[in-house]
């Protein structure tokens, strides 16, 4: 069976995971990226629940938290809408700065910078060796989690191998390794754009 671009955790619909890291990911829980505004753009991260069950997708959050933390966004809404909109920040400065266009790296470096730097101020260290990093508890933790993470991941060489697909509404981003990827999957966005320059052919010739 070929595999779905989105499918279902507890009622929720969230984007299949192709980046190669949650920091590649995250810029993939919105797609549409070529025409943001556009009516067929799509937001993966519709509510803190949302973002809550990405995030235990992800490996951000452990699955035994889940329900704590929606538990916790339910008693502190504000909260968890001001988190909502912070990840989304997050993640249009981490599209930024990966795809190709990579503009106002400053500003988007500030994003990443503030919000690593709240998640590692309020977060506890053990030293095992080696060290163990453990988020604070409540409502900010899969933010925490995911910018740490981000921080971590532009720091790698595999930041300067991520790619962005040209399919159309997608924009989706990845680790291209072997520097021969060009579609998040082809049969997603590759046979779609390969079918729609079949029809422009035919009515070309019409
Ligand atoms: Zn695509």
């Amino acid at each position: 069976m070929a595999l779905s671009v989105r499918y279902e955790r507890d009622g929720l619909v969230l984007p299949r995971a192709i980046g190669g890291d949650a920091a590649v990911d995250l810029v993939n829980t919105f797609a549409g990226w070529d025409r943001p505004s556009a009516a067929s753009a799509r937001e993966y991260l519709q509510s803190y629940d949302h973002l809550v069950l990405w995030s235990a997708s992800a490996g951000l959050v452990t699955d035994a938290g889940v329900d704590a933390l929606r538990r916790a966004g339910r008693r502190d809404p504000a909260a968890a809408d001001k988190t909502l909109d912070r990840a989304k920040q997050l993640r249009s400065a981490v599209h930024d700065l990966l795809s190709p266009e990579g503009r106002a790296a400053a500003t988007a470096l500030g994003t990443v910078q503030e919000l690593a730097g709240e998640a590692i101020a309020a977060a506890s260290l053990r030293w095992g060796p080696p060290v163990t990093l453990e988020f604070a508890e409540g409502v900010r933790r899969p933010l925490d989690a995911v910018a740490w993470r981000c921080l971590l991941f532009l720091g790698t060489a595999d930041a300067s191998r991520v790619r962005a697909c040209p399919g159309q509404d997608c924009g989706w981003l990845f680790i291209d390794r072997a520097g021969r990827r060009r579609w998040c999957r082809m049969e997603w966005c590759g046979n779609r754009s390969k079918a729609r320059a079949h029809a422009r052919r035919r009515q070309v010739r019409g």
